[in-house]
């Protein structure tokens, strides 16, 4: 409690020089490093295997030993700097744990893939890779100045982070299964013998248009019908927008989605490197249309889903309901008539009115099974 006191703390206790940047630098690095290093002990089990080739090679260890060394010298660097011990002290703590596990050279103990891994790396690399993109850019180009990076709920989004990490084994099998079901029934051969020799860009813009338009109807599925917006509710219960916000999704419903928009693109026989392009570039695109960035791009938001666009869609506001279904090309929802995008103007609060949904990862798992209440479907 008290650490998390720390890092949520007030403006005046975070300002440059009052060791609080160096101490949660410390503090996340130390913990990155620790769980990186914990991850090399046992790879078979908490390292994925995509990841194999990235261990194997020597700068890795390095960049671990520099996360470890930096998250010392920031941790200690605050315990000089602040009054409150706290942070410094956990940032040390966690480094130093991380060097009883053997550190950057740290040896597999436990050798051999298991047949079921967890993305401990995973996790790690995702949060520090979209966190160090992501945070800067909200920081400068804020659409909420005012919202701190330890912002209300932060602890649950991340929690959202881990648990879809931990899982990306079972989530990629599952998600692959419908379309290779019905792969193995319709073959479709001429059909991906074409597609596949269509120029990369092309493979590209098609595989976004396609998604887009299956996410766009299940989407606005998980809105209409009843019992599926309980389990999208999850996800529209955010009150802040931001880099982390959109990791908020019900477990069950990112199974469906995902399978249901990788069925286009896998069935149709698109070229693994059109697929992959896809894939990273969508994992930054939900990243970047949830952040908390005030840009307006007026040229720009009338091809493609903005952030501007998609807080609409999180509007709490009457006007906000069941608008802008489209991820990628705002041009579907002017179609199926639910665009949404008033001049200059943002919604003023997001989430659901009341509040209906319960705070922690677990109740949220449960919260559509339960018979009662009810949850509105005003403000998604
Ligand atoms: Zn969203
Ligand atoms: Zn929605």
């Amino acid at each position: 409690m008290k650490l998390r006191g720390e890092l949520e703390a007030p403006p005046a206790l975070r300002r440059f020089g009052s060791g609080w940047t160096s101490g949660v630098l410390g503090l996340v690095l130390g913990v990155a490093g620790l769980l990186l290093v914990i991850s090399l002990v046992a790879p078979g089990v908490l390292a994925i295997r995509e990841t194999q080739t990235l261990r194997d090679n020597p700068w890795y260890r390095i960049a671990v030993h520099f996360i470890l060394m930096a998250a010392f010298a920031l941790s200690t660097l605050s315990l000089v700097l602040r009054r409150d011990r706290m942070l410094g002290t956990c940032g040390v703590a966690v480094t130093l744990c991380a060097a009883l596990f053997g550190g950057s050279q740290a040896t597999a103990e436990v050798s051999g893939r298991m047949p079921l891994f967890f993305g401990v790396d995973f996790f790690v690399l995702n949060v520090l890779f979209t966190g160090f993109l992501f945070i800067p850019l909200e920081r400068i180009f804020a659409r909420r100045d005012e919202q701190p990076i330890f912002r209300e709920e932060w602890r649950e989004d991340l929690f959202y982070y881990l648990v879809s990490s931990l899982m990306v084994q079972v989530l990629t099998f599952l998600t692959f299964l419908p379309a290779k079901t019905i792969l193995a029934i319709a073959p479709l051969m001429g059909v991906r013998a074409w597609v596949v020799k269509l120029p990369f860009g092309v493979q590209f813009v098609v595989i976004m248009l396609l998604t887009d338009l299956v996410q766009y109807w299940v989407h606005r599925a998980f809105h209409r019908v009843p019992w599926l917006w309980k389990f999208h509710s999850v996800h529209h219960s955010a009150r802040s927008m931001d880099w982390m916000a959109g990791a908020r999704m019900h477990f069950l419903e990112i199974l469906v989605l995902r399978s249901m928009t990788v069925i286009p693109m896998f069935v149709l026989g698109f070229s693994t490197t059109a697929m992959n392009a896809y894939v990273f570039m969508v994992y930054l695109y939900s990243t970047f249309v949830h952040a908390n960035l005030g840009w307006r791009f007026p040229v720009f938001e009338k091809v493609l889903v903005t952030p501007r666009f998609h807080h609409w869609h999180h509007g709490i506001e009457q006007e906000s309901v069941d608008v802008n279904f489209s991820i990628h090309f705002p041009f579907l929802d002017w179609i199926f008539g639910t665009y949404h995008l008033p001049k200059d103007r943002w919604p003023s609060e997001y989430g659901i009115p009341g509040h209906p949904v319960p705070l922690g990862y677990l109740s949220q798992f449960k919260y559509p099974f339960r018979r009662k209440p009810k949850p509105p479907r005003g403000g998604a």
